[in-house]
């Protein structure tokens, strides 16, 4: 096969880079040890695109199984690893039977023509098509994953070189099908008409690393986050995520004047569940509070582990007989609940104080108010409701 001479260049500048792409993500994978099955996944995806061009680039007239299927089949299975490295990533549930099955019918397909330039046509529709799904899914697997931890435009922007991707996939069908002339600009990598494209491909591999460097990194500042701003033990906000919520909410009620409320809850005689059960009870305790108060929540209150056997509840666009309304539905849950320690069911009790905010009050104070109305239900014999007065 004769190659055109800026045609080989590009093919050898896109083997450039997935190698060196392989090895970064090897490294970061190795010795650095981070994300390391998901970066092994992407240094071999890496690597299995690169084996699949340095096939398809030593096809000749001559038949071969190994310089078109093969050629065919180890790009695919790179897409698939990339795949399977996001999977990895965001601890997404496994695709790999799905995946292989979608493989192995492609490579029936493929082999029921014979491995030449006279099937080059079917041959590419059959693996743009393959190329186009898994894209496709890569695509969903990502947005989904980045919009869960850093919202929908970021997401949006994140995955637009995999659409990209899936686009130039589906054009590449069309073409193959409807427009055979144009076919050796999209189909074959040797020939100058093939040089538009290969320069996609270039900015495509380049694109493709980086949207995973992006993912690794939205993954990392994720973890950092939720160390920074959740409580080990119950998975809820600390005080420090709630005092930015707290802030925000307020600057919302003095923009809107929509009220909010708070609910500072105390589990009562907490200590005898230590004392009597053990420490590991006392943790499964909280562990269930938790639990139970997070199920009658909405989704935008904010529940956090205010200190020890502390909780506080933030609800936004809450005014007073509303969060008496949930106060009673966080007393009534527990009430209703109980949890089994070691063959022993354990009740929990717990004495709320809520406060509402109004003009003139600061953050600091209506918790002070809280925390008074709570002590106040404390005095009054536990495990009941006080209003901040
Ligand atoms: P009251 O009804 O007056 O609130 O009594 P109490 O026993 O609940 O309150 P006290 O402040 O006397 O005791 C709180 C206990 O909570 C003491 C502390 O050891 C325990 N505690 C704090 N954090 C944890 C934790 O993470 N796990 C466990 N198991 N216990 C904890
Ligand atoms: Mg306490
Ligand atoms: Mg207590």
């Amino acid at each position: 096969m004769i190659f055109d001479p800026q045609a080989l260049l590009l093919i050898k500048f896109i083997c450039l880079l997935t190698s060196t792409a392989a090895v970064a993500w090897g490294l970061i994978a190795q010795p650095l040890k981070i994300a390391t099955q998901a970066s092994m996944r992407f240094s071999l995806a890496n690597l299995f695109v690169l084996l699949g061009i340095i096939l398809n680039s030593q096809r000749t007239e001559a038949s071969s199984y190994f310089f078109w299927f093969c050629s065919d089949m180890a790009i695919l299975f790179g897409f698939i690893l990339a795949r399977w490295g996001t999977k990895a990533l965001f601890r997404l549930k496994p695709s790999v039977k799905s995946d292989l099955i979608l493989l192995a019918l492609t490579a029936g397909v493929m082999l029921l023509v014979p491995p030449n330039f006279s099937s080059e046509r079917i041959l590419a529709i059959v693996f743009s098509a393959c190329a186009a799904l898994i894209f496709a899914m890569l695509t969903r697997d990502n947005y989904l994953a980045i919009k869960r931890d850093t919202g929908n435009r970021v997401a949006i922007a994140m995955v637009m070189p995999l659409v990209a991707m899936v686009g130039i996939f589906i054009i590449r069908i069309f073409i193959a099908l409807l427009s055979p002339e144009e076919s050796p600009m999209f189909i074959a990598m040797h020939t100058q008409e093939a040089i538009p494209v290969l320069w996609f491909y270039v900015f495509l591999a380049l694109l493709i690393n980086i949207v995973m460097i992006g993912n690794a990194m939205t993954r990392l500042v994720s973890k950092i986050r939720m160390l920074a701003e959740r409580d080990q033990l119950t998975g809820l906000w600390n005080r420090r995520a709630m005092h930015k919520f707290l802030n925000n909410i307020h600057q919302r009620w003095l923009r809107d004047k929509v009220p909010y409320s708070m609910i500072l809850l105390d589990l009562d005689h907490f200590k005898d569940i230590n004392d009597q059960y053990g420490h590991d009870a006392g943790d499964l305790a909280l562990l269930t509070a938790a639990r139970l108060f997070g199920s009658v929540l909405r989704e935008n209150d904010a529940l956090c582990r205010h200190g020890g056997e502390e909780f506080l509840v933030i609800l936004p666009a809450t005014d007073a007989p509303a969060a008496r309304v949930v106060a009673e539905k966080l007393h009534q849950v527990l009430k209703d609940n109980s949890f089994i320690w070691q063959g022993v069911t354990i009740k929990i009790h717990a004495s709320l104080g809520y406060a509402t905010i109004y003009q003139g009050c600061q953050p600091d104070k209506l918790l002070i108010q809280a925390d008074q109305a709570m002590y106040r239900a404390k005095s009054e014999g536990r495990d009941r409701i006080c209003q901040a007065c």
